[in-house]
Order: C-alpha cells, then structure tokens, then sequence
C-alpha cells in the first residue's frame, strides 16, 4: 500500500525488523544503552543542549505533558490556532483549567507574527503561548522563528509551548536557536517510526514553570522522567520495541544529517506541489506558507471525496487522507514525511491521474499524456 498519510507514515525495512527482536527489560544496562543514544541522537536533530525524553504516547500525549507540566489552573494561556491541532492545544489547556485566549487565522493561511505581538502587549501577561509549527490539518508551516522572536520582544519571560509534532526531523526547527521553551514530536510522523513514541524537549525556562505548576500530572510528569533518564530509564514500562525501531531510524537520520533531511523534504514537497497543480488542481494553503511535509488540495468539481478515497484504495493502492473538521469532503491530503521517495509521489499523482476522470473530473488538456 502506498500509504501517503501525514501519520503514521510507512517505515523502512529495517526499523520493522528491529520490532521482531526478543524483550529486554526496562532497567537493565542493555536499555540504558539505547535510551542513552536515542535521546543523544534526538538532541542533534532538536538542535538543543535542554532535557529531552521519549514519552510512550502519542503525539496529542506530549501535548499534554507540555501543558501539565508547566501551566496551573487559572494561568492566562494565549494559544495561536489556524487549524484542528491549534484547536486542540487550546482544548488541551482549557481541560486543565488554564484561562485560554485563543487567536485564530485563516485555516490556509499562517499566523502573523505581528498580530501574535499585538494579542500578547493589548492583553498584557501571559505565562504561556502555545503554537503549532506545522499545522497539518491545512497543509501550512508557521514562521515559528518569526513569532517566537515577536513573543520574546513584547513578554521575554513568556513559555513557549510548540508542537512541532509533523516537522520535527523534517522541516527545520532549531530548537535552542529560537528559544523554544518546551517542544514537541510524535514517531509516526517524520521519524520514520510506528506510533506509540512522543519526544519532548525541556528548556531551563521550563523546568523554572514546572517548579511553580500546580496542574494534576502523574504519568506524564517531567520531573519523574529525569530523575529515571538519569539512571538510563523510564519512570514507567516504556513501549520498548518502539525504542529500537526509533533507534534503527535515527542512525539513518543522523547519517543523512539535518541538511540533507530538510533539503530532501523540500526537494519531495516542491514535486508534490508541481504534480497537484500540473492535474488542474489547487492548493488550499497560501503559497508563501505551504508545508514540506504535508499537501492539502482542494476536493474539485464533481468530485465526492468518500468516492475518491475508496477508488484510490481499492484499485490504484494508495491511501491520501481526507480533511478534519470543518474540511471534511472539502480538501484530501497527501503526506509526504519520513521515508519518502520521488518515486513515491509519482505513483500518487499517477494514482490521482487515473482515478479523478472516472469520478467525472475534466483533466486538463496538459494533463492527459
Ligand atoms: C499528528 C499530529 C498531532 C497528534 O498526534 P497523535 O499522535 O495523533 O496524538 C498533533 N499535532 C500535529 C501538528 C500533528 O500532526
């Protein structure tokens, strides 16, 4: 199956096979050693010197942890949103207890670094904003550097609570060098590893906020999974198989080093963007944002999305994903992150090429050969 998912995407070989190996136990120096290189390896790719820890969750887990973990009940939260998994920090924190202002943009479109600025002088003080990097629901990449530069300027003190979760190790996102506070990925993304596996970054500002949170944690509690790193484990039985797939993956990330990752993304979502259009379809994003590891396309006339996804699935072996929320039947997505080849693209586009005219959509002209 060509699975052209954002999450969870298809993993190579060998990282399967890694999962087939016998259990280890959690404690022993056996585990310690992976642990041990796993977070060293993530700490290159994350760009960053702070604590880090693999979480045995999903994605939406550590998004969690980020929040009870730093923030108490009644704490002022401005949450950045242009889309379901902004949405979702907002829901998350407002779960909790925190007093959440929720600052939307355009679904297609990015967050303005400079209307973030204004929301956090009008509003005075925040202890936190929350803000997706790569919001995978629209297909768009926020200018994370440029908003995490305005939050510094007008509320230096201010946490900033990322979810990078589909463009870490993907899309570039340096962590130290933008001051990101506590910062967030899942392994089915571009990681190239099964669901199950959420890391975390914990910078020093964060350990000051999580002295001071009052928010209910026990699982997900940071200070626990220090004091257990430090020993080379985990607070609790971690999902071990998925720690040596991870570690199969990341020697493979490390060798093809940050650069060649970000530049081989970029290379995969420019022909991605090149192959949608050359069928006459449109984009959803804004072009000035759009993301290296995920496409959104307008549905076209005539075209009935649950018809689409069934005729690409049960006859051309491909399965894109549809819109979320309010994009349900409106736009599909094509995910293009972790273990992704030209090839891979061309077969989709072929896929999509095939099937869209037996659902009554006109290709154009330049489109038929
Ligand atoms: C996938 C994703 C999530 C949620 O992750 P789960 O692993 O499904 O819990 C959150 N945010 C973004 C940006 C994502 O792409």
């Amino acid at each position: 199956m060509n699975l052209r998912s954002p999450g969870p995407t298809p993993c190579p070989p060998d990282v399967l096979q890694a999962m087939g190996r016998q259990m280890i136990h959690h404690r022993s120096p056996a585990f310690a050693e992976i642990i041990g290189r796993v977070t060293d390896s993530l700490k290159q790719l994350f760009e960053t010197k702070s604590d880090l820890f693999c979480l045995s969750c999903s994605g939406t887990g550590a998004m969690e942890s980020m929040v009870v973990n730093t923030l108490s009940p009644g704490d002022r939260v401005l949450v950045v949103s242009i889309g379901v998994f902004g949405d979702r920090f907002a829901t998350i924190a407002k779960t909790y207890g925190a007093d959440v202002t929720k600052i939307d943009f355009d679904w297609g479109t990015a967050a303005d670094p400079d209307a973030v600025a204004q929301a956090l002088q009008k509003d005075g003080s925040y202890k936190a904003v929350c803000v997706t990097h790569n919001e995978t629901s629209t297909g768009v990449t926020n200018d994370l550097e440029a908003i995490a530069a305005a939050v510094r300027r007008v509320q230096p003190t201010a946490l900033l609570l990322v979810d990078a979760i589909s463009s870490l190790g993907s899309i570039r996102c340096p962590v130290d060098a933008w001051d990101l506070d506590v910062v967030a990925t899942g392994s089915q993304k571009g990681w190239m590893v099964p669901p199950g596996l959420a890391m975390v970054s914990v910078s020093e500002r964060a350990w000051k906020a999580y002295e001071q949170s009052k928010m209910p944690r026990f699982y997900f509690d940071y200070g626990k999974a220090k004091e257990f790193l430090a020993k080379g484990q985990t607070p609790w039985t971690p999902a071990i198989s998925l720690f040596y797939a991870l570690d199969v993956a990341l020697r493979q990330l490390v060798a093809e080093g940050i650069d060649g990752i970000v530049e081989r993304h970029q290379r995969i979502a420019d022909l991605t963007r090149t192959g949608v259009k050359s069928l006459g379809l449109e984009l959803l994003a804004d072009e000035r944002c759009v993301s290296n590891t995920v496409t959104a396309v307008n549905v076209p006339e005539p075209i009935e999305w649950a018809k689409l996804y069934k005729l690409l699935q049960d006859e051309y072996d491909t399965l894109i994903e549809g819109g979320q929320g309010p994009l349900a039947g409106k736009i599909f997505r094509i995910g293009h992150l972790g273990w992704v080849t030209e090839k891979d693209i061309q077969v989709t586009i072929a896929a999509l090429r095939g099937a869209l005219p037996r659902l009554g959509y006109a290709l154009p002209e330049t489109a038929m050969a």
